[in-house]
């Protein structure tokens, strides 16, 4: 699960990060007044004005902007919010800006890059530096791997003091620097293993210009990402509050509902599939005769009737979709509910689009038998033998009605 970068900042707070302060809002007269507002709190000359979408690069694709008055704020967050934001992670089409955050703006001596991840080779959580930061770390990663430095942490006793030291010392932090470093890589720790975080990231951590105050400057966060591990969410309440649904996909959301695991894909075979070992198979098997997915669907092996049909129902709404290819072996799913859910598909929704049916297992004698009746109201119905028959005859209905 994704959130917003206002709502992992304020996580980052509440952690004990160091965060300048922002506003969140959704129009330009809103972020003109939380100019003011930031103004008169925090004496704030300079402001950013960021769209908040699921995506990162923003500051590639326009949507991070330095303002330095109320009306500069008004007109930025205007030009934002009119249009959808492409960066090098959205896909060319971009996606919609409906929230602004407004921040109090930061100067900037140096940018650093700090993030969490789950190091998957050693099975084991992994602090991720680098002294070049604000930029890709994937970018980082390909032309200079030397700069970047990783600490393996065990979940047990978290990031030790000794460790985070170590990596300060690396980074080329210098002085009251250290030790204001230490304590952000060590909450960043504790904050990633007390929510199950998947990817923890502030990049860019920055240092601000030496002042009175601070003569070694202030190290602090000014951009986070966050994401986190769908199955620990059980047991993450608050986290799972912050799930933004205007950021998914409708059908991936309504599949959802259902317990149903869809992801759509770009091409025209609808597949229905339960198990998701099997459901990469029919996939494959799509492609090798010559076709792509329309999508990824695990119907897993409780589904009730119900989700089944509502399954059919996300498929043939896609307008891409040529074809339906249902592939199930069944186990603990028996195969007469999905016949059943075939045939309720068929008289609600209806399938104008060729389909291909291939069924095992459990409960297959009863299912055959519903199909048999039903077939004569499905008239674009095709029964397969096995995996292979199946997806040839698929690819094939699906070539002859585009002939
Ligand atoms: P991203 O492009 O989506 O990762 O958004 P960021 O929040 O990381 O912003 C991109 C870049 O804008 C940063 O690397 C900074 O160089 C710059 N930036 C963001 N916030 C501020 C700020 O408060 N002050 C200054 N001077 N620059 C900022
Ligand atoms: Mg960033």
């Amino acid at each position: 699960m994704k959130i917003h970068e206002y709502q992992a900042r304020d996580l980052l707070a509440q952690f004990g990060i160091p965060v300048p302060a922002g506003i969140t809002v959704d129009s330009a007269d809103a972020a003109k007044a939380a100019f003011d507002q930031l103004q008169k709190d925090h004496q704030a000359t300079l402001a950013v004005v960021k769209a908040q979408v699921h995506a990162g690069g923003r500051g590639k694709g326009g949507g991070v902007k330095l303002v330095k008055s109320a009306q500069e704020a008004h007109d930025a967050a205007k030009t934002i919010l009119s249009k959808p934001l492409v960066t090098p992670q959205t896909g060319p089409e971009g996606v919609p800006v409906k929230k602004l955050l407004i921040a109090d703006g930061a100067d900037i001596a140096k940018e650093y890059y700090l993030g969490m991840a789950i190091d998957r080779a050693r099975g084991l959580p992994v602090l991720i530096a680098s002294s070049e930061g604000g930029v890709e770390i994937e970018q980082v990663a390909h032309d200079n791997p030397d700069a970047i430095v990783r600490e393996p942490i065990d979940p047990a006793s978290g990031l030790q003091a000794y460790q985070a030291r170590k990596v300060a010392f690396r980074l080329g932090f210098k002085g009251k620097q250290v030790g204001q470093a230490v304590a952000i890589m060590i909450k960043l720790t504790n904050l990633f293993l007390k929510t199950d975080a998947s990817l923890a990231e502030i990049n860019p951590l920055i240092v601000t210009p030496a002042s009175n105050e601070h003569p070694d400057g202030q190290v602090l966060a000014i951009d986070a990402k966050i994401n986190f591990d769908d199955n620990a969410l059980f047991r993450q309440k608050a986290i799972a509050a912050l799930a933004d649904p205007d950021e998914e996909d409708p059908s991936e959301l309504r599949a959802n509902k259902h317990g149903l695991s869809y992801i759509k894909l770009d091409g025209s075979i609808g597949c229905l599939v339960n198990g998701a070992g099997l459901a990469m198979a029919t996939m494959d098997l799509v492609k090798l005769h010559g076709a792509e997915p329309a999508n990824f669907l695990d119907v897993g092996g409780s589904a009730s009737e119900e989700a089944v049909t509502e399954a059919f129902r996300i498929i043939l709404e896609d307008p891409s979709v040529k074809g339906v290819l249902v592939n199930i072996f069944g186990g603990i799913m028996q195969c007469d509910i999905i016949a059943r859910a075939i045939v309720n598909a068929a008289s609600k929704i209806g399938f104008e689009v060729p389909l291909v049916v291939r069924l095992e297992g459990t409960n297959v004698e009863p299912a055959r038998k519903i199909l048999e009746e039903a077939r004569k109201n499905i008239p674009t119905m095709q029964v397969g033998t096995d995996l292979t028959d199946a997806a040839e005859k698929i690819t094939a209905a699906v070539a002859a009605v585009a002939a």
